[in-house]
């Protein structure tokens, strides 16, 4: 498969360390709030990656952290604590904000059909490990103390820069508008490993460790949970585009230092979902979330399948309008997947096979889910049997995941069951005759036996309303 490599800045073919199996990173969420469908689409877009990588044989270990300790709201090192900013919102503790969102976010991954990965590693349960990795970093000389917090020296490095040709005294990094610049650092670039000197009088979250009482950087829990899970290599590390600096940028500096050889060679970036008005944030006040889709009269698996309707690695708008849209053609979808389901006919193993390569051929360049969506419609058009075009929808629906035969079936049970059978029509009928002789004791009884059909009557403006008991 060609993937594009953020780190080599072309499509490489995907290789892993050991044949077949593929040790897969992802930087989870910071559980201060509800994730908007903008983390969401990247979420979705690696769970599609995660299972094409199994759909064409791979073994996954997949592996997410929850950040719940460390993160600033600059994604360096100035800025608010975003957990203890949704704390104070809630008037709640850092934990209870970080169990509710937590809980939240799986919520909303299992309604966008966003597996869960094998391992999920909150933060907060790995400082023994944080607090080794960073007394190793100073040992070997990488990291300094200065003013009570612990740095990683940047200019230890033969290359700190990884993903962009970045100017150095273009990145104006730990000073930002109304920030004092930290004073601590020796090079611009350095950021912290552990806090003591937290400006956070009010820091909730405290650990013991050989610097004081402190709490980790952001950076360095995405470095440990990775070698703890999946040992000092990585095959693939995915993430948002904004992720990649400084965070991923950060990350490789500490576990290169950390493990004296290359760590992941694979970096995958999800372009990010804005909305008309520019980037997708969650201090924007009202935000995009899974449950204001639903309010809105939306599947969430409509979502999954616009985000689908895109290639990853172009930025994507969100518009009611490009909702509204996307829901009625997956509605359309499952219409036609519906008409396929009674046909009582055989499977062309052949044909299959060759409406499944167009799938794959299409996923193998970069993943190009949209073009994987086409597919779909190229299946339905096929001149081959129901039953081949049922397999094969089922088949992409492994990486898919749209429920796209699940939702033709409750569509078509429905329909079943509001079918109303003649037997309860002609009883209705006679209702009707009594209620007309006004022989309320017989229609009465009717509507008893109605009921004991399992139906249930109730006369509207519009005339006798018959539906399910
Ligand atoms: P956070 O909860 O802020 O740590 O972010 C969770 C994930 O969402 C990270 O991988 C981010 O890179 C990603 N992300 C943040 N904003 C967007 C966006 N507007 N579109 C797509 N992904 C995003
Ligand atoms: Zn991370």
């Amino acid at each position: 498969m060609l993937l594009y490599n953020s780190l080599s800045r072309q499509k490489d073919v995907f290789t892993t360390v050991e044949p077949g199996k593929v040790k897969m990173y992802t930087c989870g969420p910071t559980v201060y709030h509800f994730a908007h469908i903008g983390n969401l689409r990247t979420y979705i877009m690696e769970d599609v990656l995660d299972k094409y990588l199994r759909f064409i044989g791979n073994d996954v270990l997949r592996i997410m952290n929850i950040t719940d300790v460390g993160h600033l709201t600059s994604d360096g090192d100035t800025g608010d604590d975003k957990m203890l900013k949704g704390a104070k919102r809630e008037h709640k503790t850092v934990m209870e904000i970080a169990k509710f969102y937590t809980d939240a976010f799986f919520a909303d991954c299992k309604k966008l059909n966003i597996k869960t990965p094998e391992v999920v590693q909150p933060a907060t349960g790995c400082i023994a490990e944080f607090i080794d990795a960073v007394q190793k970093l100073l040992e070997k000389g990488y990291a300094y103390e200065a003013g009570g917090n612990v740095y990683f020296d940047t200019s230890k490095l033969e290359q700190y820069y990884r993903f962009l040709d970045f100017k150095e005294e273009d990145l104006e990094v730990g000073v930002r508008e109304g920030v004092e610049g930290d004073t601590n650092k020796r090079n611009k670039a350095d950021f912290v490993l552990w806090f003591t000197k937290s400006k956070f009088d009010d820091q909730e979250l405290k650990w013991e460790s050989p610097w004081g009482l402190g709490y980790p950087g952001w950076h360095i829990e995405c470095s440990c949970i990775s070698m703890k899970y999946a040992g000092d290599t990585l095959d693939l590390h995915c993430g948002g585009i904004d992720n990649m600096f400084p965070h991923h940028t950060n990350e490789i500096a500490q576990s290169e230092a950390l493990i004296g050889h290359e760590w992941c060679k694979h970096w995958f970036h999800v372009h990010h979902l804005n909305d008309e008005t520019g980037k997708m944030s969650k201090s924007k006040g009202e935000f995009l979330t899974v449950s204001l889709l639903e309010e809105k009269g939306y599947d969430p698996l409509a979502y999954r399948f616009f985000c689908l309707q895109s290639h990853y690695r172009k930025s994507l708008v969100f518009s009611w309008d490009n909702m509204k849209n996307a829901q009625t053609a997956y509605n359309k979808l499952v219409a036609k997947i519906r008409t396929l389901l009674n046909e009582k006919d055989a499977v062309d193993e052949a044909k299959k096979a060759e409406l499944l390569k167009a799938f794959t051929d299409a996923m193998d360049n970069d993943l190009n889910t949209a073009l994987g969506v086409t597919v779909l419609y190229d299946i339905l058009k096929a001149d081959t049997t129901a039953a081949t075009k049922l397999a094969c929808i089922a088949e992409l629906d492994k990486v898919l995941s749209l429920d796209l035969i699940g939702h033709a079936q409750a569509a078509a049970d429905d329909a079943d069951a509001q079918e109303i059978p003649a037997e309860v029509l002609a009883l209705v009928e006679q209702r009707k005759e009594a209620r007309k002789a006004k022989d309320f004791a017989k229609a009465d009884a009717l509507r008893d036996e109605i009921a004991a059909l399992g139906w249930q009557i109730r006369e509207t403006r519009q005339g006798t309303e018959i539906t399910k008991a």
